[in-house]
């Protein structure tokens, strides 16, 4: 009936069936099957589902793509990855996707001294770290220290002080290993779209021209041109369109040959960063990206012979640090609905005086018997303009409360009604009226914990309900989170329309599920409203296609998020049971009960439980 789009965000990953959404994979269970086994166990809130099947899924793609290419095009040099730690540093994605990629060039990429320590614990032998990022003397020295261990590491200079200070701590000691060096080159080209600030002439990253040419003398004049292996470049996330990439290539390739020649005789790697774009659009005319992996590996791979084929020098091990392809797509956030905001105006609401009652409140009651699939626009911007006019009459004092609520009332049955009369037409005027009368759903989450892209970036996120895909959705939808914050909202979109169902929560579930969070989002998520990060978990298949839930982990109790802020939670206990103690008001039986119920508060997580 309508399906959210699922064509063209899954990748054939999820699929719609019997009116529910499923992972293709296994037994093909439900999501709402999997969300109503944890919330059987107690779990409320928010809940975050992450799919490692998926992780493995996309490194195969990625190696896949690339060897064929390799072999397509007789390519001389290897194809390596490694997973840039910042895009999900969480140990429940990242251990599963270094064991997952055991016997492939798969490794990890640091940006930080935190992230190095995880790379140079996690990596598997042999297997690539590489650093990224700006480094202080320590960052260097953990990295000497990282090749001591026989790690595979090159620290990627982005300035000239940073090779400096290599040059320092490899005279200073000469017991460490010193690591492969590569050199982030500052490239003209950008990529396009939101996040293109990485590339460019005036990114805030990477060498120029004349910087290579003085690293290169640096490295020469103190004996450490051999450790030279790599260029690198990265030209910004989720490349939409593939020419920029196939310009940065052409640049970065004939820098690589140009170095080569002037005597980098161990310069083997060409890294082009990450970028490799995700498909998130729900809609057919919003496409995110126009390449495929295919075309994007086979540029890659041809374009860097045919310029090393020119200028007659080695072909070059290719490098890629993807991110969001490799993790966007293995988790899906669900967030249960708490209230439709229109709920509350149903007829039972109406009070309907029986003397007194204002003309334009019977008109209203009139439109409301009289509505039907012809007359509803009609009736509909009647009840616009009377609604206007009562709303006058209650500020200049005519009518009062009770007139005022069923005007609310009345105004919102109609709506209601003339949207179900006609959302089965192809009309004109439909969208438009959706548009004036979106139904606001609230939803049991934050957005500025787990969708910090929408919230600083507007980047949609494919969203749709997890059962009732067999009934035509009607209501145009905005959807609010429970934060005190009205950035916490995301705004209906006529030219990217969601419409959801018109339920009634009291009488039956209803979830809406985010898919592609798994990239950035977890790390990016603030604790606004101090909503901690939500309840996690993995979906585990085993060969007979059945599934387990493992790894759950609980959203933090509210103790636990306070004492990560450094309150003394012992002291706000204390605090707590004095204020309850003193209440001479109340006896010991009260206060027990009172103080009981208070400790079970403090030791639950700070999402909504019952609502009503
Ligand atoms: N490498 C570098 C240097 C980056 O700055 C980034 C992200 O901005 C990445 C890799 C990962 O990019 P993506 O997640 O788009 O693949």
């Amino acid at each position: 009936v309508h399906d959210y789009g699922i064509k063209f965000w899954s990748n054939n990953e999820f699929k719609i069936e019997k009116g529910l959404v499923k992972v293709c994979h296994g037994k093909n269970p439900a999501l709402l099957e999997i969300v109503q086994s944890v919330r059987e166990k107690g779990y409320r809130g928010p809940l975050l589902m992450r799919f490692p099947h998926l992780v493995q899924k996309q490194i195969k793609s990625l190696f896949d793509a690339f060897s064929l290419a390799i072999k397509e095009y007789q390519y001389g040099g290897a194809f390596k990855a490694v997973f840039p730690l910042k895009v999900n540093q969480m140990p429940s994605f990242v251990l599963p996707l270094v064991e997952g990629a055991k016997g492939l060039d798969y490794g990890l990429e640091a940006g930080s001294k935190s992230e190095l320590i995880i790379a140079m614990s996690y990596t598997n032998p042999t297997t690539p770290i590489t650093v990224n990022g700006f480094k202080d003397k320590e960052m260097i020295e953990l990295g000497f220290i990282a090749k001591s261990m026989k790690h595979e590491i090159t620290l990627t200079i982005e300035g000239l002080n940073e090779l400096k200070t290599i040059i320092a701590v490899a005279k200073q000691n000469d017991f460490l290993a010193c690591p492969k060096i590569g050199i982030r080159i500052r490239l003209h080209s950008t990529g396009t779209g939101i996040w293109a600030k990485s590339g460019g002439i005036n990114s805030k990253f990477g060498l120029s021209s004349t910087e290579v040419l003085e690293a290169m003398r640096l490295l020469e004049e103190n004996d450490l041109l051999e450790h030279f292996h790599m260029i690198h470049f990265h030209i910004g996330s989720q490349i939409s369109d593939i020419s920029p990439l196939k310009k940065a290539l052409r640049e970065a390739g004939n820098l690589y040959a140009e170095l080569r020649k002037m005597g980098a005789k161990n310069l083997k790697s060409v890294n082009i960063g990450g970028g490799l774009a995700v498909e998130y659009t729900q809609h057919k005319h919003h496409q995110d990206k126009n390449y495929t992996l295919e075309e994007f590996s086979a540029d890659v791979v041809f374009l860097l012979k045919e310029i090393v084929k020119n200028k007659q020098e080695i072909e070059p091990d290719i490098f890629i640090e993807s991110g969001r392809y490799i993790s966007a797509n293995h988790a899906v956030l669900v967030a249960p609905v708490l209230e439709l905001f229109s709920h509350e105006y149903n007829e039972k609401s109406l009070k309907i005086k029986e003397n007194n009652n204002p003309p334009l409140i019977d008109e209203m009651l009139d439109l409301l018997a009289n509505i039907n699939e012809k007359n509803a626009i009609e009736y509909l911007h009647d009840s616009f303009d009377h609604t206007e006019s009562l709303f006058t009459l209650f500020d200049l004092g005519y009518i009062d409360l009770i007139d005022r609520s069923n005007t609310e009332v009345l105004a919102h049955l109609i709506v209601k009604k003339a949207v179900q009369l006609l959302c089965f037409k192809d009309h004109n005027d439909i969208l438009r009226i959706q548009e004036q009368v979106q139904e606001r759903y609230l939803l049991n989450c934050s957005f500025f914990q787990s969708l910090p892209d929408y919230w600083g970036l507007k980047q949609n996120f494919p969203v749709m309900p997890l059962n009732k895909l067999d009934e035509k959705p009607t209501r145009s939808a905005s959807l609010w989170d429970i934060t005190c914050d009205s950035d916490g909202e995301i705004a209906f979109d006529s030219t990217k329309p969601l419409f959801l169902h018109d339920i009634d929560v009291d009488e039956e579930e209803y979830f809406l599920a985010f898919f592609l969070v798994g990239a950035y989002q977890e790390v990016l998520g603030m604790k606004h409203n101090l909503f901690t990060h939500p309840t996690e978990f993995s979906v585990i298949f085993d060969e007979k296609g059945d599934y387990e839930v493992e790894d759950i982990c609980e959203a933090q109790t509210i103790l636990d998020v306070l004492d990560d802020l450094d309150y003394d939670t012992k002291e706000i206990e204390r605090i707590l049971k004095q204020k309850i103690e003193d209440n001479n008001a109340l006896d010991m039986e009260e206060k027990k009960e009172i103080m009981g119920r208070l400790y079970v508060m403090l030791s639950e997580n700070g999402y909504l439980r019952t609502i009503s």
